[in-house]
């Protein structure tokens, strides 16, 4: 989906002049992405005629408005925006509280990845101070309470289940009043699921339901699923009433689509992202974020928490770029040494994605492609003057009279020669870093993601 989306979203760098014809090419293009990562119809139309909307005054009257890179501007924004909808209903998910029993349910269909995301869970709240448990009742399928038994002994995490007892609502009950009484904070109720949506596992929901009170139910759903995603979370509403949805095998081929119409078949909103067989591999999902990955602007979040690593290492140094990439102030010389620090750390993969403008170009590929990629960037700018390196990249634009960028200026193919690249290389790579200056700027605002983000906990 990220590779389509940023392709369309290119080409429409690309062109000189945008008219409705650019628009409507452009709108097609991002539906066909949408629709083939399996995002239901009506939502990807849906989308089309909001942009068209919101973008319709820019086609109106001249003046100001009319400028080509005002026009990419707003068409730009009003598809992230859309994008973001998309993904965001809205909605503040429940948050557990300190000193407090909070239980919280998990329910879906078999294999989608319960078992393996209640541990996770546990173990994010362990880990943020809260006293964590878990409670198998899942008496459907043979071998749950050792799965539990192995994965919370591993997680260090307090468990509770039978082999004996077959009803789930009993075992749910006990556990549950077990765990408040030796006052846990968390309490996870792992529920078993069926291979189908059963009647029969629909009224064991509603029992649970009634027997534990949850303070939050949450859906667990297997990012594979596709367009089943609708009416299984539709199913699942109805008895279970949920209130929050973590997808899961976000690390496999998955298109995640589906996972993106269960969000508005429910008015729901993702909290977490389960991103591999690990403990460890459960990612906080935000709606900004994770669509700016998707695009391949990077994930701002991500690369700030990146840098408070960092910061451990050369604090002084680490400040000054976080208040940078915050004011929307990063050189292309700042860029550089990020992408430098990032080599140094070892798989491209995994890190490359969270640099603004960088995702799409090295995941390709193995980590050895990847890692030669980041090499000839570095090259690129290893041949940039001090001034150049020192800039936002308008040395290497030319202008014309009312500012509009018209053309390349010399400095990149002397750029091209003195690193042996070429100048597709250079331009891109300016048009990667534009990218992330962009995005940051955006970030840093008074009403920023960066402020968004500091609200999530
Ligand atoms: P349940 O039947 O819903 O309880 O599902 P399980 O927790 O038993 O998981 C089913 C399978 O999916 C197991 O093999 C898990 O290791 C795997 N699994 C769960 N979450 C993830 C994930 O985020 N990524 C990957 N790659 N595998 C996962
Ligand atoms: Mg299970």
């Amino acid at each position: 989906l990220g590779r389509k989306l940023n392709a369309a979203l290119s080409s429409l760098n690309r062109t000189p002049v945008v008219d409705e014809k650019v628009l409507d090419a452009l709108l097609k293009e991002v539906c066909a992405a949408l629709l083939e990562s399996d995002v239901n119809v009506k939502l990807a139309s849906q989308l089309r005629q909001k942009v068209r909307g919101k973008v319709k005054a820019i086609f109106e009257g001249g003046g100001e408005k009319a400028r080509d890179a005002n026009r990419k501007n707003v068409i730009q924004k009003a598809i992230f925006d859309e994008l973001v909808n998309l993904v965001d209903p809205g909605i503040e998910p429940y948050k557990p509280k300190k000193g407090y029993p909070n239980v919280i349910m998990a329910v879906g269909l078999q294999g989608n990845g319960k078992t393996t995301t209640c541990t996770k869970l546990a173990v994010h709240y362990q880990k943020r101070g809260f006293k964590s448990s878990i409670v198998c009742a899942d008496t459907f399928r043979a071998g749950a309470f050792d799965q539990t038994r192995q994965s919370a002994t591993k997680a260090k995490v307090a468990y509770f289940g039978s082999y004996t007892e077959t009803d789930p609502v009993a075992i749910a009950a006990q556990g549950v009043a077990k765990f408040k009484k030796e006052k846990f904070e968390v309490i996870i109720v792992d529920t078993s699921g069926r291979h189908k949506q059963e009647s029969e596992l629909f009224e064991e929901m509603v029992q649970i339901g009634s027997a534990v009170k949850p303070d939050m139910t949450v859906l667990v759903l297997d990012a594979s699923i596709g367009q089943a995603a609708e009416a299984q979370s539709r199913a699942f509403k109805e008895s279970a009433d949920f209130g929050a949805i973590i997808v899961t095998k976000m690390d496999g081929h998955a298109k995640g689509g589906g996972a993106i119409s269960a969000v508005a078949a429910t008015k729901t909103p993702i909290i977490f992202l389960g991103t591999g067989e690990h403990l460890t591999d459960l990612d906080r999902f935000s709606p900004q974020p994770f669509i700016s990955k998707l695009l391949g602007l990077g994930d701002v979040q991500g690369l700030m928490e990146h840098m408070q690593d960092l910061a451990t290492q050369n604090p002084d140094r680490q400040k000054e770029m976080a208040k940078k990439l915050e004011e929307g102030k990063l050189s292309i010389r700042d860029w550089r040494e990020q992408i430098q620090n990032v080599m140094n750390l070892g798989p491209i993969s995994k890190i490359a994605s969270m640099i603004p403008g960088l995702s799409q170009d090295l995941l390709q590929g193995s980590d050895e492609e990847g890692a030669l990629r980041m090499k000839r960037m570095i090259y690129i700018t290893d041949s940039m003057s001090s001034a150049e390196l020192d800039s936002d990249g308008s040395l290497f634009m030319e202008f014309a009279k009312d500012g509009k960028p018209i053309g390349l200026t010399w400095r990149v193919s002397r750029v091209a020669r003195g690193s042996g690249t070429t100048v597709r290389e250079v331009e891109e790579l300016l048009c990667q870093y534009r990218m992330m200056a962009n995005m940051a700027k955006q970030a840093g605002g008074k009403n920023g993601w960066l402020q968004a983000m500091q609200k999530i906990q």
